[in-house]
């Protein structure tokens, strides 16, 4: 788990596992059925699996190109800040905001 201190990891998994739910990382969704899912291993191994439930948690990425797309197309000055730049946490917007306003 990305971004999770290791003993709040420890705590997440145990509280998953009661809960009989199992986590496949760095596999791909192919399809979902009545019964369950079928998923694809990062080897490419297929497998079907039986759920109730089906969480994807697949992240996300800065598309960088906006910003000076936008840059490029307007005359305005363009400041790129936060999980444009990179998904982080919130404090690294907060402060490259903080800054970004005070360069202007
Ligand atoms: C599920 C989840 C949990 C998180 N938990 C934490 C946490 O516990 N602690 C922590 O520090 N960080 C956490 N983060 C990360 C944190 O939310 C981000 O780092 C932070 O919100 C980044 O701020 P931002 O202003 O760069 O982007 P955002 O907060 O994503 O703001 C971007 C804004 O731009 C808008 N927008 C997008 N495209 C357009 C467009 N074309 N035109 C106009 N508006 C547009 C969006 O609607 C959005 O309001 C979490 C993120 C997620 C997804």
């Amino acid at each position: 788990m990305n971004g999770v201190g290791v003993l709040d990891t420890i705590v997440y998994e145990e509280r998953l596992l009661k809960q009989n739910v199992t986590i496949h990382t760095g596999s791909r969704l192919e399809s979902v059925h009545d019964k369950g899912a079928v998923v694809v291993d990062r080897y490419g191994m297929r497998e079907d699996i039986l759920a109730d439930s089906i969480v994807l948690a697949v992240g996300f990425a800065p598309q960088r190109d906006l910003a000076g797309q936008l840059q490029r197309e307007t005359s305005n000055e363009v400041y790129a800040v936060g999980d444009c730049v990179n998904t982080r946490k919130i404090l690294d917007a907060i402060h490259e905001g903080h800054l970004a306003a005070r360069n202007l």
